[in-house]
């Protein structure tokens, strides 16, 4: 696996992919890698010619600077994984790389920005799009590799690829799990034992949800699950919504796309998940 720390030594890297034609794959992380990134990095391998993973904390999205800070870094790890997974390019910038002093960034994202994760993480889509630009425009994918994990994100990059014309086709990948259910995250190395076993009712309260869902008792379902969550010792519901899965409006009984949407602190740690109840 090629390493590369500045954005001039990766464009000059994938100049001549880019010229023979290849396909260029693009998996942007924070990196603290688990098999959730590597399936996304398996996914750019189905279909891209060369892909570069891409590990950097951005400071940008964080509002709150505990978090930045206690934001787990296992770099050495995280290159071991990458090399066993057969990634062919990691770009792992510093910060001052990606930003020069006290650069200004807005982009007009409308509703995907304001509900739900907007509410609770005011500005961090901001600092989530400013990176992504920047990082599509040192790599130029042709693809480029989401989770569904993070729902919202993936439909404020669509909406910011749209807005702006960006040459990348985006591909959803789907939310890899740990047996019990939890779904993988880099956070989840700051849950206690009890915690653990604590946030496990939000995987189980979107799966019970996916298996009563009826369109015509959207309302009280939710009430139900609010519930479920809420009863949970250790933990603090922020939000559960049933969305129309194209704008995150509230669905009703003719939404035809609705996703199941979930976040809370549990003990110290913010977890978001969600399903896709119908497609
Ligand atoms: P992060 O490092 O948390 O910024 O995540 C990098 C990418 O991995 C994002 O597109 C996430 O949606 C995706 N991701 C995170 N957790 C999972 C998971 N459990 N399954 C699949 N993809 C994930």
């Amino acid at each position: 696996m090629k390493i590369f720390t500045t954005k001039k030594s990766l464009a000059g890297h994938l100049e001549p992919f880019r010229r023979d034609g290849k396909k260029i794959g693009f998996v942007p992380t924070m990196g603290a890698l688990h098999q959730g990134h590597l399936s996304l990095l398996a996914r750019g391998q189905q279909l891209s010619d060369e892909v570069v993973c891409s590990i950097f904390v951005n400071p940008t999205q964080f509002n709150d600077p505990k978090d930045l800070e206690k934001y787990p870094r296992p770099i050495a790890a995280d290159i071991e994984k990458l090399e066993q997974a057969g990634c062919d390019v990691l770009f792992s910038p510093e910060v001052n790389e990606m930003y020069a002093g006290n650069e200004q960034w807005h982009l007009d994202i409308g509703e995907p920005e304001q509900l739900l994760e907007g509410k609770f993480r005011p500005g961090h889509y901001q600092g989530v799009t400013q990176v992504v630009y920047k990082l599509f425009d040192i790599v130029k994918p042709d693809l480029a590799f989401f989770g569904q994990k993070d729902y919202q994100q993936f439909l404020v990059i669509q909406k910011m690829v749209e807005l702006l014309h960006l040459p990348v086709e985006l591909v959803m990948c789907p939310i890899l799990r740990q047996t019990d259910g939890l779904a993988m995250s880099s956070r989840n190395i700051h849950l206690s034992a009890a915690d653990r076993q604590h946030a496990l009712v939000l995987s189980k309260t979107l799966n019970w949800l996916k298996q009563k869902f009826d369109p015509g008792k959207i309302a009280s379902l939710r009430r139900q699950c609010e519930a479920m969550i809420s009863a949970e010792p250790g933990v603090r519901l922020e939000y559960f919504e049933i969305a129309d899965g194209d704008n995150l409006h509230n669905a009703d009984r003719h939404t035809k796309k609705i996703v199941a949407l979930v976040a809370a602190q549990v003990g110290n740690t913010r977890l978001i998940d969600n399903v896709i109840i119908s497609d």
